[in-house]
């Protein structure tokens, strides 16, 4: 899981803010390629710079196979324009950095990045000073300013065996973890003596007041027009000051803008609890960083499968970072029967919160569903009960394609 991802120092060099370049259409006078007219080659021009482009950083391990079943499931959808790079391990022994100034570039160019996964035990290092590929995640949600992470869990009717809770304490979940991404102990000072250590944990009201808004937006979009929109804003207010500032701007946020959402405040470790004990009760859940690191982990594996869970990383304008929660699975790489259906539905968020593209989403969320209900099983799913097929990569990314 990301934990490791989360604790670790960002990529040093990298502007945390960023305006998003507009992409241009090509303006009069228009050079001749010398492969076609010049008006053939003004309209490709432009309507290349018209196309909403994708970056696609397949990463290691199983990465690149996943992403090259999603960039098919992207191209039967629309003609979308896509700019493949390299992030993690493999930029590493391209560039010596696990994520480069270029790579970084792009991605804050595009209209949305699609990431597979990063690390491997060839990049495993003792050595502090080494390059690590997560340095290419964190640099990634640094340099893109990126703030809030996004995981949905909804177990898939097909997969309702699959989860480690009783049927009917896990029946109807459907919620949605905010994290907040940049700030809290993991980003502040840091301190360590012969015989102690220190790590602060800070935020301010502005970052508070920013990721309490995704929260209640989501809560929001996610009720639509007749739903009741319910947050629950997780905490320690009764021990931790940042928790207290916390609870004080949530709530001042709550009064000013959204009254028409229900919130309720839950100190973390009753959160925890509630996580496993009444899953149903939640639908936004918006926390700090560190809570929402071990939180969104739970509740992940409610879903009891790694190979599902999508994830979608977001800041105030700019793109989106849309990738798997599973890591890049170096024993299984290279044969074939890696579970695209992470990267598939992290796909859906990016056409839903990435590109404003609802409909398409819910095609896609349809398709993988329909896949599953036809008993197709990656070996990860597989159970061997009766209707199940056992395939590999290839074959359920096809029927996914096909139910599409
Ligand atoms: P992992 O998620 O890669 O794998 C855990 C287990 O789940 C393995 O048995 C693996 O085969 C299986 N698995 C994961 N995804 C699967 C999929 N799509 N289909 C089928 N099976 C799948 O976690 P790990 O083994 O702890 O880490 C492996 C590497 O990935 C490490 O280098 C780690 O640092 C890195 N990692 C990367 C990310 C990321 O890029 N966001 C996150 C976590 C770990």
């Amino acid at each position: 899981m990301n934990s490791a991802f989360d604790s670790l120092s960002v990529c040093e060099g990298q502007s945390p803010r960023f305006e998003r370049p507009t992409l241009t259409a090509v303006s009069a006078p228009v050079q001749s390629n010398g492969r076609g007219s010049t008006l053939e080659y003004a309209a490709v021009m432009s309507e290349s710079a018209n196309r909403t482009r994708i970056v696609l950083l397949p990463g290691d391990g199983i990465g690149p196979e996943i992403v090259a079943e999603a960039r098919r499931l992207l191209e039967s959808i629309d003609a979308f324009e896509f700019d493949q790079r390299l992030v993690g391990g493999i930029s590493i022994d391209e560039s010596g950095l696990a994520l480069t100034d270029e790579v970084l570039d792009a991605c804050r160019g595009a209209d949305a990045v699609l990431l597979g996964a990063v690390g491997g035990p060839k990049w495993d290092s003792t050595d502090p000073g080494a390059p690590r590929p997560e340095q290419g995640l964190l640099g990634l949600r640094k340099g893109m300013g990126l703030y809030a992470n996004l995981r949905p869990v909804k177990p898939l009717k097909a997969l309702i065996d699959a989860s480690p809770l009783r049927p009917e304490v896990i029946a109807g979940t459907d919620l949605l973890v905010v994290r907040e991404l940049t700030g809290g102990i993991y980003f502040g000072a840091k301190e360590r003596t012969a015989d102690s250590a220190r790590d602060d944990c800070v935020y301010t009201r502005a970052e508070v007041d920013r990721i309490a808004r995704t929260g209640f937006e989501a809560a929001r979009r996610r009720a639509g027009e007749a739903g009741k929109p319910h947050l629950t804003s997780v905490d320690k207010a009764n021990v931790l000051e940042t928790s207290r500032l916390w609870r004080e701007v949530v709530s001042a946020v709550a009064t000013a803008d959204y009254p028409d959402v229900e919130l309720d405040h839950m100190l973390v470790d009753n959160a925890a609890m509630q996580l496993v004990a009444n899953p149903s009760h939640f639908d936004v859940v918006v926390t700090e960083n560190m809570f929402g690191d071990i939180l969104s982990d739970e509740a992940a594996m409610l879903t009891g499968s790694l190979g599902m869970l999508p994830s979608a990383s977001l800041g105030a304008d700019g793109p989106g970072l849309f990738e798997p929660v599973h890591g890049s699975a170096p024993d299984i790489a290279g044969q074939g029967v890696a579970n695209p259906l992470a990267t598939f539905l992290s796909t859906a968020m990016l056409l839903r919160d990435g590109l404003g593209r609802g409909e398409d989403a819910a095609r896609v969320e349809t398709a993988v569903e329909a896949a599953l209900a036809s008993g197709m099983r990656t070996p990860d799913l597989f159970t061997g009960a009766e209707g199940e097929q056992e395939c590999g990569t290839a074959e359920i990314s096809a029927a996914v394609l096909a139910a599409l």
